[in-house]
């Protein structure tokens, strides 16, 4: 196998952009290194699968690459990464005060618009903190399903550095199914995120560590108009009181104005030069190799079971309008009259084919909304002569639940 070995000075970083559905290794040869805020052990190879990938040291590294990169190249990133670690010392220091005082530490929210890192600096905050602390990771960005799917908000607490190939420690995930890879076709099921924050604010009760670890936030890219507002929401939704602005002048002033007086500091944050920006090709692509991973595992070598069952022996629902009809499809101007948040049952039909269904806690239609999901399947075979249908599913047996949750998420499976 190819093999390439790269050598960093203080503060330079190792850019690596990894194909998706292949997988290259690092190794750390020599000297210090992390990747996203995650220490490289030293002599072992470090899987990174497809997407693009930054190995930084802040005093210099031996790091040996094997594999075909499309691109791989060295720079400084001096700056961005004090602030960030400087971010850091400031939040560390909230926690030790919220530790003595049994208050909540710091609830911190990144945002921003699309490709400006985000979800790379709060996988470094949480990385740095980790060590001493279990901040929760929360992402509200529905786009890249950064917690299992995508369609997706959730949290996860932080209790070990992220792997760059497994990703988050999933044992422990709140995840809500909003059903849609974007908010716009039903905000007001977006708002909903209420009820996660409602769940921290109760864990935070009983459990005084996790509370004075504070909250790290990823919010989606959409920050003008509707998104902006939904933003507001998310913010006070999950009682933010620190909002790191990554890269925008507008979004900060407007945000500085809009907080004023309500004890959240706003502070700007400089985007790393390493930022890839993604193609709404490379997006699509990359949402459904997150479902492939949920199914198949991040390397590709699990083997989800596939089941067949009637029809009848579950429930199927969607919310709002639901998959039959996005606002997009409705006149300029008219809003769709149907209850957003209307919980409705979806008949067996062939339009089931390929979806991703939401496996709900909720043990009622009522309970639906407010409930978290306990994992997915996917839609391999519709048989409605015969009233069933096959699925896949990463955990075999039973389902533990019989309420399933529709939406418009859908994945055609190719190898
Ligand atoms: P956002 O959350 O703002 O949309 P991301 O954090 O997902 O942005 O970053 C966009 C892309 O750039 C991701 O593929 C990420 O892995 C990559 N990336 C982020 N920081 C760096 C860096 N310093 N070097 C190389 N790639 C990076």
């Amino acid at each position: 196998m190819e093999s390439q070995t790269h050598y960093l000075n203080n503060d330079e970083e190792l850019r690596v952009e990894v194909k998706l559905g292949t997988v290259v290794t690092a190794t750390l040869v020599d000297g210090a290194a992390e990747i996203f805020g995650a220490e490289l052990p030293k002599k072992t190879p470090t899987t990174l699968p497809g997407g693009k990938h930054a190995i930084f040291s802040w005093r210099g590294a031996t790091i040996e690459i094997a594999g075909e990169t499309e691109m791989t190249y060295t720079a400084n990133a001096s700056a961005p990464m004090t602030a960030y670690l400087n971010v850091d010392g400031v939040l560390q220091r909230r926690r030790e005060a919220a530790r003595a005082a049994g208050t909540p530490g710091p609830r911190v929210a990144l945002v921003g618009p699309t490709d400006v890192g985000k979800s790379s600096v709060a996988k470094i905050l949480c990385n740095y903190a980790q060590a001493r602390w279990t901040p929760t990771f929360s992402d509200l960005d529905l786009g890249q399903g950064g917690i299992t799917c995508p369609a997706t908000i959730g949290a996860v607490p932080i209790d070990r550095p992220i792997d760059a190939c497994e990703g988050l420690p999933l044992e422990m995930p709140l995840v809500y199914f909003h059903g849609d890879v974007s908010p716009g076709n039903n905000p007001t099921l977006y708002k909903a995120l209420d009820r996660m924050g409602e769940m921290l604010r109760a864990r935070d009760e009983t459990n005084a560590a996790a509370a004075a670890s504070g909250v790290v936030v990823n919010t989606m890219g959409w920050i003008d108009k509707a998104g902006y507002g939904l933003l507001l929401h998310a913010l006070e939704a999950l009682a933010i009181d620190v909002v790191l602005v990554v890269d925008h002048e507008k979004l900060h002033a407007e945000l500085s104005r809009d907080l004023r007086g309500k004890k959240i500091k706003v502070w700007k944050l400089q985007k790393s030069g390493g930022v890839v920006e993604r193609t709404p090709e490379f997006r699509r692509r990359s949402r459904d190799a997150r479902v492939r991973e949920y199914f198949y595992g991040p390397l590709g070598d699990l083997s989800p079971h596939s089941q067949t069952l009637e029809f009848g022996k579950v429930s199927i629902f969607k919310i709002g309008a639901g998959p039959s009809a996005p606002r997009s499809a409705l006149p300029i101007g008219q809003e769709s009259s149907a209850d957003p948040l209307r919980v409705s049952t979806v008949a067996p039909s062939m339009s089931l084919l390929n979806a991703v269904l939401g496996v709900s806690h909720g043990k009622t239609q009522a309970e639906l909304l407010s409930s978290n999901v306990a994992g997915f399947i996917f839609v391999t075979d519709v048989d409605v002569a015969n009233g069933r249908f096959t699925y896949l599913t990463p955990c075999p047996g039973e389902l533990p639940s019989r309420n399933l949750i529709a939406g418009t998420l859908k994945w055609i499976e190719t190898r």
